[in-house]
């Protein structure tokens, strides 16, 4: 089963989104097993969104992600990774397609109200910027076998 790491954004939090970003996860069938409010320091949302540094959007990024708590999580499940990204949408909330995360909640691109990794490299880099390995729970669910054949 394959993991990725989300994070419902700064403005998902002030905006009072974060239960029904995670029931959308749950309502899917994925497990939650990682989950926990946090403010970011600026030297690990800088690390986490490394590969932009030096962009243009950069330091409004970094500035963004550690403004107030986000609420981050870890999710397991069949194809986790992609399924997770095509649930949020295109990072544009205006493009992204209806009915998805972004286009739900959304409307300008850096105040997108959700991370999730883009691959499963990605996921591993960032669940272990996020999280130690003991604040994973490794459970079985009983309703697994309803939802997996
Ligand atoms: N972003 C931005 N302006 C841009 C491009 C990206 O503010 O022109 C922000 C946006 O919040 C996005 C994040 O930077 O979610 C990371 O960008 P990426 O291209 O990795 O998009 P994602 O993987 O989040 O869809």
């Amino acid at each position: 089963m394959e993991r990725t790491y989300l994070m419902v954004k700064p403005d998902g939090v002030q905006r009072g989104q974060v239960g029904q970003i995670i029931s959308r996860f749950e309502q899917r069938g994925y497990k939650i097993v990682g989950l926990k409010m946090m403010q970011i320091p600026r030297e690990v949302a800088e690390k986490h969104y490394g590969e932009h540094a030096g962009k243009p959007f950069f330091q409004g990024l970094v500035d963004f992600i550690t403004s107030g708590p986000v609420v981050a999580m870890v999710i397991e499940g069949k194809e986790a990774v992609a399924t997770a990204r095509e649930m949020m949408g295109a990072t544009n909330p205006l493009k992204a397609a209806p009915g998805t995360i972004r286009a739900t909640f959304g409307i300008d691109v850096g105040r997108n109200i959700i991370h999730g990794s883009d691959s499963v490299e990605s996921a591993q880099r960032e669940i272990a910027i996020f999280f130690r390995p003991e604040e994973l729970v490794d459970y079985g669910r009983a309703v697994d076998s309803w939802i997996y054949e």
